[in-house]
């Protein structure tokens, strides 16, 4: 073969070549004129900067961009495809779009993430030009949360707001756990409330100068649920799937940790696959498929034993840890089935039931879930009689059954679990029964239920501070919230919430009844016995009232210490005139994922 010398001849042959062509070109003052010309081999694929280690599950933080240089020329816009893929980890997989065109030479690839955590990962990106196929490999990297442990600690009071809280101060006589703890007020809103209220989803001035506002339209616990482990807002009743037509697929913090080998645990004093833990791990259309979901839940496909309704696929990273009420025993209980109950301890789940599922004996339950904590691989404790439901504790300690665990039991057991995990872990912990008191507006249950879940706070704080177990405020962040108001208890009938409640005793909880003058469940001093309030016309004190059976839009505090915590204040969305500045429960994710990244 041989080489043209003339400059103009080589620019014409690259810029062939550059079009993928084989060229055969003429050049004045050769022979015939006409000479072949081999491609010369210039040309290389290129990455452009190194990809960066990050979290699995995440984009990366930059595009990876892949150009096709011409050693002399630069970047080389030839008409061809790149393909990239991922090597290093068999059981890992590089999602997103995995070829692109060259543009001005360089391919970009900005959606690219990988599903599950791995270290000394290369990508290899490919173009079959016509005339070579060209390969390059990437430095290597990892995805994946740094090495040493995190603990990220959600606690959830369904259905709790201010007014809950004081009156659980009020007849305990004791601050509660949390009271030390930095705070925000946070509004709870979701879609269908912001499309009712045709405004922000929360206007604080409406929220104090129209007592109906607060009432007319309020977010339920799965698409708080949805906002708080995810960021994103939704329809009523999704389960960490996105608003509207499109039912986008969340991935929830509870992914993300299983992805980057973080333990995950959730733990509730309500039915396992009940909206608050179900949406931390699993996804549906519905919060009311509770079978699907407590499949997803356990064996990570929705269709385990059963039709996959409302589902969106599998989940094939496990949590670690699941414990809550639902147990079948009794009959009438939808969230979990005998069949997925037997199954669970035949593949892999240490069950602890007090019903002898779990081969052992029907005493010393909640000991004996502490005690299998601290060995199980993955901790199933499934608790609750009839209808699954674990009985209410009452404002007196009495209804409680002691073969039941507390939440602060469940809490102390699923830590136990999970602290073993080498990268830490990420939980969370619902008090899913003070929502159900404040439906049946029962001060008597809320307190109890109240007592409860700052009991399991408590638990946890002595946790977090103790010396001998790894964890401190530096490696952990908790998080103490509610994830909407429930009852829209107030102190007397349309009485603003920020007047605070009359003292909560023993006998105005046990004087609590439904008032006919308002139509509303309330204690007060009847002072003329006629069972009617009349503080307008005869001024009987009125102690508290409860406003409505269902949910309310008010804002509800959120408390955090610990990692990343400092981060809270940077999501402040504005001030309310009472509460003060006011986070959104997204900020809860977008926290989360920090203490993640760290
Ligand atoms: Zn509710």
């Amino acid at each position: 073969m041989s080489f043209v010398t003339s400059k103009t001849c080589l620019i014409l042959v690259w810029a062939c070549f550059a079009v993928g062509v084989s060229v055969l070109v003429s050049c004045g003052g050769g022979g015939d004129g006409r000479l072949v010309v081999d491609p010369p081999k210039l040309q290389s694929l290129n990455f452009q900067g190194s990809p960066q280690s990050g979290l699995a599950g995440r984009p990366f933080e930059a595009p990876i961009q892949v150009a096709v240089v011409d050693k002399e020329q630069g970047p080389s816009d030839v008409d061809v495809t790149v393909s990239i893929r991922l090597e290093g980890a068999p059981a890992t997989n590089l999602r997103g779009t995995l070829e692109r065109p060259l543009v001005n030479g360089v391919a970009t690839f900005d959606d690219l993430t990988i599903d599950r955590h791995g270290q000394d990962l290369t990508l290899v990106a490919s173009a079959e030009l016509s005339t070579q196929s060209l390969s390059v490999t990437s430095l290597k990297f990892s995805r994946g949360v740094k090495a040493g442990k995190r603990h990220v600690i959600l606690m959830i009071a369904d259905g709790w707001g201010y007014p809950e809280i004081a009156a659980g101060a009020s007849f305990s006589g004791q601050r509660p756990p949390y009271a030390n703890l930095s705070s925000f007020a946070m509004s709870t809103w979701d879609v269908d409330v912001k499309a009712f209220n045709g405004d922000s989803g929360y206007d604080p001035k409406r929220a104090w100068e129209d007592f109906g506002y607060l009432v007319q339209s309020a977010t339920d616990s799965a698409s708080s649920a949805t906002a708080m482990y995810t960021g994103v807002k939704t329809n009523s009743g999704r389960i960490s799937v996105g608003p509207g037509a499109a039912r986008e697929r969340l991935q929830t913090i509870g992914d993300l940790a299983r992805m980057n080998g973080v333990g995950v645990g959730a733990v509730t004093s309500v039915p396992i696959s009940h909206a608050t833990p179900a949406a931390f791990v699993a996804h549906n259309d519905s919060r009311a498929f509770t079978r699907p979901i407590t499949d997803e839940m356990l064996f990570g496909d929705p269709a385990t034993t059963g039709g996959p309704v409302g589902a969106h696929g599998p989940s094939p990273i496990l949590p670690d840890v699941l414990i809550g009420g639902g147990h079948p025993v009794t009959g009438g209980n939808h969230y979990v089935s005998f069949a997925q109950l037997v199954k669970a301890r035949a593949s892999g789940w240490m069950v602890v039931d007090r019903w002898g599922i779990d081969g052992d004996t029907r005493k010393g339950t909640p000991a004996r879930l502490i005690a299998k904590a601290a060995q199980a691989d993955r901790l199933f404790g499934l608790f609750g009689s009839f209808f699954g439901n674990i009985p209410y504790r009452l404002h007196d300690g009495s209804g409680q059954d002691p073969e039941e665990p507390t939440l602060a039991q469940m809490s102390k057991a699923a830590l136990l679990s999970l602290e073993r995990q080498s990268k830490g872990f990420c939980v969370v912990i619902e008090g899913g029964a003070i929502d159900w008191a404040g439906h049946a507006n029962n001060m008597s249950q809320m307190i109890g239920e109240m007592v409860g879940f700052n009991d399991a706070v408590r638990e946890v704080i002595r946790w977090i501070e103790d010396p001998s177990n790894g964890s401190d405020w530096n490696n952990t962040l908790l998080i103490v919230t509610g994830d909407h108001e429930t009852g829209l208890l107030t102190a007397g009938p349309r009485f603003f919430p920020d007047k605070p409640l009359g003292e909560v005793t023993d006998a105005r909880i046990r004087a609590e009844t439904y008032d006919y003058n308002y139509g509303v469940v309330a204690s007060w001093d009847d002072a003329n016995g006629n069972g009617r309030i009349d503080y307008e016309t005869s001024e009987e004190e009125i102690y508290w009232a409860w406003n409505t059976t269902g949910h309310s839009n008010c804002l509800v505090p959120c408390y955090f210490k610990g990692m990343a915590s400092e981060r809270f204040k940077d999501f402040v969305v504005q001030k309310d005139p009472v509460r003060g500045d006011y986070i959104d429960n997204t900020a809860i994710y977008k926290v989360m994922l920090e203490a993640l990244r760290r």
